[in-house]
């Protein structure tokens, strides 16, 4: 005979405001196996938890409900309340009345009433079919894979590493470093970028827990937390880093000149180059799609000066393959491309560039040597425009978000630009100054003290060429007119976006991205560093724009997320996991085509007992199975069951209702 308990939370307001709490309790009692029923403030209190422990005790519940928020938010909290009171914790049942019946009910509090009710009923009727499950312990792989080696995969292995975890980091480009690689100084304390990163990329380079790979890419992830194996691809580098000393005369001698990405397209680089000067690895590559040796026979004059003979023209893509046990992903940023802004004439006029672009022109290793130039006659621009917002906040141009750095380093670029052409002066067109971060508001003070710079609270309008100058148009929304100012050099702060290959990336790790291309955390507060998929971590820009001291302690907190995964030799899984029957199981394998995380395989087992004939049969790995139920809800044979989600279970719901 059930003993059901019943618990239903306020939630402060948040329930009570749209939903008469006590009806729904008296409701419950009215239920034939409902043998207490209570509510309270906030259930998952401390005194709330307590509350469902003493019941269960007292009035020897065989089952509890709670009618409170959604599974996702504490089913877990509710669960050990459960279990500290001697009780299976798999015999609660969670009613959402919170997401499903208060929040989109707010204007019928009867219906949302009735509808709580309703949803007490159906739980109530699915735990009295519930059963004692037990977690599933599978067995952890203790090594790490890092995708994407800026500053974020950075951190994020160096900390993985120094707990003595293995790391295997898996750089696309031929260095790691990232974008702040690409930075001059950096606010908020203006320290040099190259002077901080540097001696993490060495740390990397020398770790004995680290394995670096560059200019390779992850194309394939199997299996589940703990137990995944990833294939990753190393591009040809044309270069055996084992004998290269990296001396440069390969890069010196090649007659190849191609725009430089590291430097912005500014300059040029080889086709045989090492990407800056304290890259790591610090070895060349040849870019195949530039090398004339490559594309068509000639030239080989690399290997010729080359006297390691470390050139090797014959070398192909490795496809290598990893055992890991958790993925921190860390792919990083692009800048937008602000063509679409067709008023500001971006593609049009030469000297409006984008904000890295003026970061590596004031960068002392930069293309021009540390101080800003005008693309179209290389002088030394005296008044500088730069426009905030270029894409961000921009509903017409598609992209709603705030980019949250570009006030900050719009700031640092008035200071920069300052500290390099005295006699020069910053217009700032913004729509807000954001600067909520430690010592950030006192910087953005700085620059205007300064510097000087007159910030302009404004869109811009036009901006169009008037002999060689360039005329920005704009508001100023505190004298409420409109202004135009003459400037020799123009530069955009533009969306950050999400690097372009994200999304397959998403695809080919499991895992979801949003609408920019941005990677998707479980929960928005509660979980932002883990990704729904369990084992995968998000740090840095790939999850959403940031700033380098919210970068490296998201990375941080990877790191402590891996470490904790791999604290014990086996990790604990939720048991709602499907089994199949094999006696009922006709061997069509619809199952197989419409698992999602490819937990299912077949299997030859005798036809019947003791038959020598075989037939094939489904068998699913209860290590990967995520518990969706896609394979149940296929299975014409009912040859499958979902543990948590039976069919009497799923009946006595339908029943209820
Ligand atoms: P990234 O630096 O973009 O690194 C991502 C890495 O992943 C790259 O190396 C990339 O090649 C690699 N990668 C991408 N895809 C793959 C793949 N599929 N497989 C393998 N590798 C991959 N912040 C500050 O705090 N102070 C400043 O002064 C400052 N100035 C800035 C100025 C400008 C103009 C801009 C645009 C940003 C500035 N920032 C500043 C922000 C700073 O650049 C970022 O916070 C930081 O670089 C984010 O690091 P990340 O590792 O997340 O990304
Ligand atoms: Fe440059 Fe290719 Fe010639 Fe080498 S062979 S020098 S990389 S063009
Ligand atoms: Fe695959 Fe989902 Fe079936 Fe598990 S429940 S085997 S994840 S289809």
């Amino acid at each position: 005979m059930a003993r059901v308990g019943v618990f239903v939370c306020f939630c402060g307001a948040n329930i009570a405001d749209f939903v008469d709490v006590p009806t729904v309790v008296e409701e419950a009692k009215k239920i034939r196996d409902v043998k207490f029923a209570i509510d309270y403030k906030y259930m998952c209190s401390d005194p709330g938890q307590q509350m469902i422990r003493d019941a269960i005790v007292q009035h020897r519940l065989t089952s509890i409900v709670v009618a409170a928020c959604s599974p996702r938010m504490h089913e877990k909290t509710f669960r050990k309340a459960l279990s500290d009171a001697g009780m299976n914790p798999y015999l609660l049942e969670c009613a959402n009345i919170r997401e499903h019946s208060s929040w989109v009910h707010q204007k019928d509090k009867k219906g949302a009433t009735d509808k709580a009710g309703d949803l007490v009923r159906m739980a109530v009727a699915k735990s009295i079919a519930n059963e004692q499950l037990h977690e599933i312990s599978v067995p952890v792989t203790k090594r790490a894979l890092v995708i994407g080696g800026g500053i974020a995969g950075i951190q994020a292995a160096l900390d993985i590493a120094d707990a003595r975890i293995p790391v295997t980091l898996v750089e696309r480009s031929p260095s790691i470093g990232g974008r702040m690689s690409q930075l001059d100084e950096t606010f908020p304390t203006l320290d040099c970028s190259q002077c901080i990163l540097t001696p993490k990329m060495v740390d990397v380079a020398s770790h004995p827990y680290i394995e670096l790979i560059p200019y390779s890419e992850v194309i394939e992830l199997d299996g589940y937390v703990g137990n995944y194996k990833a294939k990753i691809r190393k591009k040809a580098s044309y270069v055996n880093f084992k004998t290269c000393t990296g001396c440069g005369a390969c890069s010196q001698k090649c007659p190849v000149k191609v725009p430089n990405e590291y430097n912005m397209g500014i300059d040029k680089r080889k086709a045989i180059y090492t990407p800056f000067p304290q890259a790591v690895p610090n070895k060349p590559v040849i870019d195949a799609e530039h090398c004339t040796y490559l594309l068509k026979g000639k030239c080989g004059i690399c290997a010729k000066v080359c006297e390691k003979g470390s050139i090797d023209y014959k070398m192909v893509d490795e496809v290598i393959e990893r055992e890991i046990g958790a993925v921190v992903v860390a792919t990083g940023y692009d800048l937008w491309d602000a063509t679409p802004y067709e008023e500001y004439g971006v593609g049009r006029y030469k000297d409006i560039i984008n904000s890295l672009e003026f970061e590596r022109m004031v960068s002392a290793n930069g293309p021009t040597g540390g101080v800003p130039v005008r693309p179209s006659d290389g002088k030394v621009p005296k008044t500088v425009v730069f426009i905030k917002c270029v894409g961000s906040r921009d509903k017409a141009k598609g992209i709603e978000f705030c980019s949250k750095i570009c006030c900050m380093y719009t700031a640092k670029h008035a200071i920069l630009l300052h500290h390099k052409v005295h006699d020069s002066r910053a217009y700032i067109f913004y729509m807000d100054i954001r600067a909520a971060g430690k010592g950030y508001e006192e910087f953005v003070n700085r620059a205007q003290v300064e510097t000087g710079a007159v910030y302009l609270r404004g869109r811009v309008s036009k901006i169009y060429q008037k002999g060689d100058k360039l005329m920005v148009r704009g508001e100023d929304g505190q004298l409420g007119q409109e202004v135009e100012v003459e400037a020799d050099l123009v530069v955009l702060a533009t969306a950050v976006i999400p690097d372009k290959g994200n999304p397959a990336l998403a695809r080919l790790l499991g895992i979801s991205y949003d609408k920019y291309g941005y990677l998707s955390e479980a929960h928005p507060k509660l979980r932002p560093v883990e990704t729904a998929k369990a084992g995968i971590f998000l740090a840095g820009c790939t999850q959403a724009p940031k700033d380098i001291p919210e970068t490296v302690a998201q990375a941080s907190a990877c790191a402590a997320k891996v470490c904790g995964l791999f604290a014990g030799d086996t990790i604990k899984k939720d048991p709602m996991v499907s089994t199949v029957s094999k006696e009922f199981c006709s061997g069509c394998q619809n199952c197989v085509k419409v698992c999602p995380y490819q937990a299912i395989v077949t299997e030859d087992i005798p036809l019947g007992h003791g038959a020598k004939e075989m037939r094939t049969v489904a068998k699913i790995n209860e290590g990967v199975c995520q518990g969706c139920g896609s394979c149940v809800a296929i299975c014409r044979s009912m040859a499958i069951n979902l543990a948590g989600f039976t069919d009497p279970q799923i009946i006595n719901e339908i029943v209820a209702i």
